[in-house]
């Protein structure tokens, strides 16, 4: 019997473990493959490199520029604020550091054991059914937080949402690429499409970059992923940084993520609470998701910490998660962002296009331009009639 189960040990589970068990609690983290790489850009933010020693030792690049390309190929670069950074690491490599946390923190941590269903008393979900190479398993806890991606079958199971349709995804794929390459290793490199998606190039060091695409909302069902992979990887706007031709591929991989953001009323339940990509906490449009999957991992702690010194577990407690003002700032955000969608990439991306076209020519148009990618704002009257003109 423990305090705390926890079905999956990605950036979201792992940080929420950590925080329990170092309020005092028994938590088990239950893990189908600690070698699994999980498909991802790995563009960190650095307020998850604050809470991990261990990865701000390994002292990796600030990368604060930003190197953007309209779909007909207009250029705007640009550097973040300067107490903000982010750094590009090997996804399989950042979430070993966060289970080791975890694990130094007194989490027990359960490698290849896959979750599958949940153990039910009374009608009522007290813990979670594992398979693994010993055998079936089952683990009771008071609170049990989903924590194990997009694809969870116990978010589904836990009945706090639906499965999500195709058109609520992003459908991605990238490879890591070994090879000479002249990428700037503070910057980032962002490609928009005439479709709803991106293409990015993130160097991870002198010799290996992170490279990928992604489609979502209704292009999804207008366009492979596959294909337009291999045309981005050989586009000549790509090719004047990649101009090896011989990389080798460390690892190449596909995978799907939730682009609408945190759906109403699908966080949480009697003694059940979801938290990352299983609760919808990926940024629209730019599909990042860790240091929000991390925050909501940390929220999702607290709010048990708290029902767990008072014994009651029912939504009525846990409730606080969904109300907390940090997760409420980032749902606002989300929202935000899915209200620009169409704005963006309505008419083949032109006003993209106009966009980063306008701000060559004019320095103000291009600080409002910047304001809006580097900082969330959002577009004043003014500039909307400006791009329209
Ligand atoms: C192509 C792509 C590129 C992306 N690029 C970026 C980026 O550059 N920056 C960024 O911030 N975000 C990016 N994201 C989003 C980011 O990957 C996720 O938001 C983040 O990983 C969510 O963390 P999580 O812990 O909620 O879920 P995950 O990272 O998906 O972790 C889930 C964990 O659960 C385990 N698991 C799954 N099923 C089971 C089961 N049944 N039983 C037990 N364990 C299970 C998995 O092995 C995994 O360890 C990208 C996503 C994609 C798909």
């Amino acid at each position: 019997m423990y305090d705390v189960v926890i079905s999956g040990a990605g950036p979201s589970g792992s940080q929420c473990a950590e925080v329990l068990a170092k309020a005092g609690y028994q938590v088990a983290l239950i893990e189908k493959d600690v070698n699994w790489r999980k498909p991802c850009g790995g563009a960190v933010h650095s307020s998850v490199v604050d809470l991990y020693p261990e990865l701000k030792k390994l002292n990796y690049p600030k990368i604060r520029g930003v190197v953007m390309y309209s779909a007909d190929y207009h250029i705007l670069e640009f550097k973040g604020a300067s107490s903000e950074y982010s750094i590009i690491i090997d996804r399989l490599k950042l979430d070993n550091i966060m289970r080791e946390a975890a694990v130094n923190a007194g989490v027990d941590l359960y490698n290849k054991h896959l979750s599958f269903d949940y153990v039910i008393k009374n009608q009522k979900k007290i813990g979670i059914k594992t398979k693994s190479p010993n055998g079936s398993k089952e683990f009771h806890a008071n609170l049990i937080i989903v924590a194990d991606g997009m694809s969870s079958k116990l978010a589904i199971k836990s009945g706090i949402r639906l499965k999500w349709n195709i058109n609520e995804l992003a459908i991605g794929k990238c490879a890591i690429l070994e090879g000479n390459h002249q990428l700037d290793k503070e910057s980032v490199y962002v490609y928009f499409k005439p479709y709803q998606g991106y293409g990015w190039i993130f160097p991870l060091n002198d010799k290996r970059f992170n490279i990928g695409i992604f489609t979502f909302g209704k292009d999804n069902l207008n366009y492979n992923v596959h294909e337009v992979y291999q045309e981005f990887v050989g586009n000549p706007n790509i090719k004047k940084y990649t101009q090896s031709s011989n990389y080798n591929v460390i690892w190449s991989s596909s995978y799907s993520f939730p682009a609408e953001g945190v759906l109403d009323k699908s966080l949480y339940t009697d003694n059940i609470m979801l938290i990352g990509d299983a609760g919808g906490f990926v940024s629209p449009i730019s599909g990042e998701g860790i240091q929000t999957a991390v925050i909501s991992g940390k929220i999702a702690a607290e709010t048990a910490i708290k029902a767990l010194q008072d014994e009651d577990y029912s939504k009525n407690t846990l409730k606080t998660y969904r109300t907390n003002p940090e997760i409420k700032k980032i749902i606002r955000n989300f929202k935000q962002k899915s209200s620009m969608i169409n704005f963006f990439y309505e008419k083949n991306g032109k006003n993209l296009n106009k966009m980063l076209e306008l701000a060559e020519l004019d320095s103000i148009f291009r600080e409002q331009v910047i304001n809006m990618f580097a900082f969330g704002e959002m577009p004043s009257k003014d500039f909307i009639t400006k791009l329209k003109s």
